[in-house]
């Protein structure tokens, strides 16, 4: 029996009977729990790569996020939103679905057509997702865009989506500072003649210049008509285009479509966090990434239930923001990412102890390996070992969850740093080069092999290359591209990207167990390792490691300790063969670590696409510490 055998009472078995007999009728059935226009001919379409779900069906996204709470719901607050600065706003479902016409008719007004793309530049503010939801109204296709990227990366992908009309803000609030947006959007426009209007929301009132192209968000909105019946849209049309983080390469525009999308995200929110109707759901992501997009937007919207939405960097003006906000709302779901974690760990427990966190009864994580270290910090310091911990494994290109506990379906015991088990309706293996299952407690790479219903229909413009990306390793199958270790329960082990597994002496090493094996020092709160090619040995393994805050000790002796705890831990193969100290890491502005950076450094090549790279200043410091060795 584990130790974490804690759950929330539900014990459903039936939902993975239902599923493992038959995954077509099971996603079937749950198609059901939405509101249809019309129902489906075919539930699915299976032509691989290519998957249509419900087809002949046709829906809306917005109908099932707002309309259909209108008549119990109406006066429900549907977001919570505070702001950096201290604002705040309450906006009910009511409010939500009448800003939401009245911006669909405003888009209309301004030529906006079924199929047209609209790109979103916007801070954390409820036009966000007023923005997002007027767009699937009509059945225009949004394309959100992170607000921290600079106008080149803009441009990039206002130019490969082709939109006609961009909704940005004068400024938006981060680490006390205002972020010009309005400026970043001129720029990144100014030779783009295809952009015909850009919609601007004041939220700081910083002087702004306007063009015959810009409009006020206040000024269309204040004359609009707040009724526009939604749209009956057919199950595949395109939902959104969204970038994926660019951890690895060049970021790719992975394109949803609406039905099949809708039906995941009912379903993985419902298992996954246990939905309530009294429940106050935070999910800390941006909705410039697809966790944003999947669990602030759409997941808790078409549940019809009350969430908090921030808009501010999570520790401003100080790393007990986040704790003061659980405080403040009586937040019961929280929803955040392993590196948010580990820097709230470094800050010590007496912050998060210094509030009243006992609403809380379910905590979530998402976007990398947790270190088990990391988990257990979680578990007991902010969730006082009551609740439950949902590791959640996913990607962009998936939609929604694909591996997660689902304390909303069924207790089963945890494992730090552990998903658990895969969704019902999947089936997914670790395989090897050649796509054979390896035995239990085996690396490999994870594997899936069958359509689910939140999977991408296509890379934006791009089928072939979303076949070679996903589909050509292993025949109908979908490659994630991560490393993983299925272990003799069946529960599965995420250990970094297939691309970062280190290969030393013939041996496959996952980032994520060094990782975890450093960060489980008492001084370390984070690191990140990389291999450089080795005549003998195949790779060496270097590793960077942040310390504490407050940790005075000699940098000699902690490397001792650090290596002698590797090969403890794990073995004399894993031994590093340098370890820097540095004070932050390269990471993409959705908080990955990007270890490509490290190793193109570490082998004096080009760093390549680095337009998601959070702080350049983390790479001059790994640059000067190579130089200083060199
Ligand atoms: P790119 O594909 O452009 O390199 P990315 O993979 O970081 O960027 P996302 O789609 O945001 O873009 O992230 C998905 C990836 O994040 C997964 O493939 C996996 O490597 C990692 N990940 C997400 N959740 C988890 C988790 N719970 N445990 C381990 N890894 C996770
Ligand atoms: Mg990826």
């Amino acid at each position: 029996m584990s130790e974490f055998n804690i759950g929330l009472g539900n014990n459903d078995t039936q939902t993975r009977k239902d599923a493992s007999s038959d995954f077509v009728s099971f996603w079937d059935k749950q198609a059901k729990n939405l509101s249809w226009f019309s129902t489906w001919e075919k539930t699915l379409d299976w032509n691989p790569p290519f998957a249509k779900w419900f087809v002949g069906g046709t829906i809306n996204a917005s109908y099932n996020a707002l309309d259909i709470h209108q008549k119990n719901k109406a006066e429900k607050p549907a977001i919570l939103w505070e702001g950096e600065n201290g604002d705040s706003r309450v906006l009910t479902y009511n409010d939500m679905w009448k800003q939401v016409q009245k911006l669909a008719n405003v888009l209309k007004s301004l030529g906006v057509k079924k199929g047209d793309r609209v790109t979103i530049y916007l801070p954390m503010i409820p036009e966000l997702p007023i923005s997002m939801l007027a767009c699937a109204r009509i059945g225009a296709t949004h394309t959100v865009i992170f607000s921290g990227f600079s106008a080149a990366a803009i441009k990039d992908r206002i130019e490969d989506s082709k939109s006609k009309i961009v909704i940005t803000a004068d400024g938006g609030y981060r680490r006390g500072n205002v972020i010009k947006l309005k400026e970043v959007i001129d720029d990144a426009i100014s030779d783009l003649d295809f952009v015909q209007n850009v919609i601007v929301v004041e939220r700081t009132k910083n002087k702004i210049s306007l063009s015959s192209k810009d409009k006020l968000w206040n000024q269309l909105m204040g004359n609009a008509f707040d009724v526009f019946p939604a749209e009956k849209l057919d199950s595949t049309h395109p939902l959104y285009i969204l970038y994926t983080s660019g951890t690895t390469g060049k970021p790719k525009g992975v394109l949803h479509g609406t039905g099949g999308y809708l039906t995941h995200l009912h379903s993985t929110f419902k298992w996954a966090f246990d939905i309530k109707d009294s429940d106050v759901f935070f999910c800390t992501a941006d909705i410039g990434w697809v966790t944003g997009h999947s669990y602030v937007v759409y997941g808790p919207l078409l549940h019809g239930a009350t969430e908090v939405m921030y808009e501010g960097a999570p520790d401003f003006p100080n790393a007990s923001r986040m704790w003061g906000i659980i405080e403040k709302y009586k937040v019961t779901i929280f929803y955040t990412t392993p590196t948010a974690l580990r820097m709230f760990m470094k800050f010590g427990n007496d912050l998060p102890n210094s509030f009243d966190l006992s609403s809380l009864r379910l905590l979530g994580s998402v976007g990398e390996p947790i270190n088990p270290e990391v988990w257990r910090w979680y578990f007991k310091i902010i969730g006082k070992e009551k609740c439950p911990i949902i590791d959640t494994w996913w990607q962009t290109e998936t939609g929604g969850m694909l591996i997660s506990a689902l304390p909303g379906l069924e207790t089963i015991p945890l494992k730090p740093g552990s998903g658990t088990l895969p969704i019902p309706g999947l089936k997914i293996s670790v395989v090897d080069e050649s796509g054979n299952e390896v035995p239990a407690n085996t690396k490999g790479y994870l594997l899936i092999k069958n359509p689910w219903p939140g999977m991408l229909l296509t890379l934006w413009g791009d089928d072939k290359k979303y076949h070679d990306v996903y589909w050509s390793k292993y025949k109908n199958c979908y490659y994630p591209g991560d490393y993983a270790l299925k272990d003799s329960d069946g529960y599965f082990w995420l250990l970094g990207r297939a691309d970062d597994v280190l290969k030393v002496s013939g041996h496959r090493i996952g980032t994520a167990e060094l990782e975890s094996c450093l960060v489980s020092h008492n001084d370390v709160a984070e690191s990140a390792v990389c291999g450089i090619p080795d005549e003998i040995k195949g790779e060496i393994i270097i590793a960077f490691v942040v310390l504490k805050q407050n940790v005075t000790k000699d940098v000699s002796l902690l490397e001792k300790e650090l290596s002698i705890k590797i090969r403890n831990d794990i073995g004399a193969i894993a031994t590093t063969q340098q370890i820097y100290f540095v004070s932050k890491l390269p990471k993409t502005r959705s908080g990955k670590i990007m270890r490509r950076l490290l190793k193109a450094i570490a082998n004096n090549e080009t760093i390549g696409d680095v337009s998601t790279l959070e702080d350049g200043a983390a790479v001059s410091e790994i640059q000067s510490a190579f130089d200083e060795l060199k």
